[in-house]
């Protein structure tokens, strides 16, 4: 049986609209617009590309959002710098440093400089360790995403095998650890796990999060999993991006899917602005 696909653009977009609601509910009771503050360093193209989606989705929430651009050879201290601005503001209530920063700056000191109440991208030392106490306030964007496309298709979770292959901090890690939450029995994979496809065929939810082109075959899926595919992958001669996952094989095994594109990556926008939106309630309550 073919699995039902999880579609990460139709239900980023029913989110995006339920946030612009409670946007337009939030400066009619309190004057107050959510914004968010991106700060880019350097000229990066794909980050470039980023942060423009970013503020463009903010901006059809009804939210505000401003970029500060700074040059590739910033100092440590003129990055830091902007971002106490931002700590500073109160019309300022998410702030997001897109990464990766260039080589020469210490990326954890730098996103630890975000204050804590205004950390919506989650991956601040404190905000990990938030989330490693199972206290966490805002959770990084992407394993957020997945986990909402797992509530919003009922997909249970407790008590379930699952398999996160990929242990970055800003993907692997903190969804692993959202899953443990939820009471999944969780293992996580990596480039040194030996025998991964028999790890693989084990999961009752698999989760991709490695960042090469169809690495995980079809035949590595039980039959039934639930799989989420957060790789993007540009392959010569193909004209649209593909996944982690050998995504037709792999659909014909399981019970639920997420495309690329159009699977994770429309919803890791989407949980940003929900966390800016969280962000700016929380300052308004004081
Ligand atoms: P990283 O490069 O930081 O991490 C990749 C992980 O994959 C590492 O833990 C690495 O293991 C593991 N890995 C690499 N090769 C293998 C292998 N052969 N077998 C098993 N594990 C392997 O990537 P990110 O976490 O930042 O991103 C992962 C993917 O997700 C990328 O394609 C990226 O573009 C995409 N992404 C998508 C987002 C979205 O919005 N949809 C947001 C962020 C990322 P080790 O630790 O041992 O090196």
């Amino acid at each position: 049986m073919a699995a039902q696909i999880l579609d990460g653009l139709q239900t980023a977009k029913t989110i995006r609209a339920e946030l612009a609601a409670e946007v337009a509910e939030i400066k009619a009771k309190s004057g107050v617009t959510p914004s968010l503050a991106v700060l880019l360093v350097g000229e990066d193209p794909a980050s470039v590309t980023y942060v423009s989606m970013k503020k463009k989705a903010c901006l059809a929430a009804g939210m505000e959002s401003s970029i500060y651009e700074l040059p590739a050879d910033s100092t440590q201290e003129q990055v830091k710098d902007v971002i106490t601005k931002l700590n500073n503001d109160p019309l300022v209530h998410g702030i997001l440093v897109q990464h990766p920063v260039p080589k020469h700056l210490d990326e954890n000191d730098i996103l630890g400089h975000v204050a804590v109440e205004k950390d919506v991208d989650g991956i601040s030392v404190y905000s990990l360790g938030k989330l490693l106490l199972g206290e966490a306030q805002f959770v990084a964007c992407t394993p957020l995403g997945i986990v909402e496309l797992m509530n919003r298709y009922n997909i249970p979770i407790k008590g379930k095998r699952a398999v996160v292959v990929g242990r970055s901090i800003i993907l692997g890690k903190p969804m692993a650890l959202l899953l443990l939450e939820r009471h999944a029995t969780v293992t996580i994979c990596h480039s040194r796990t030996e025998n991964l496809a028999d790890v693989c065929r084990e999961a009752d939810i698999l989760v991709a999060a490695v960042g090469r082109a169809e690495m995980i075959k079809g035949d590595w899926i039980k039959p039934g999993a639930a799989v989420f595919d957060a790789g993007y992958n540009r392959v010569p001669g193909r004209d649209k991006d593909v996944g982690d996952v050998e995504y037709d094989a792999a659909a014909e095994r399981a019970s639920f899917i997420t495309p690329v594109p159009g699977g994770v990556g429309p919803m890791t926008i989407a949980m940003l602005l929900r966390n800016t939106v969280e962000a700016a309630k929380a300052s308004i309550a004081g």
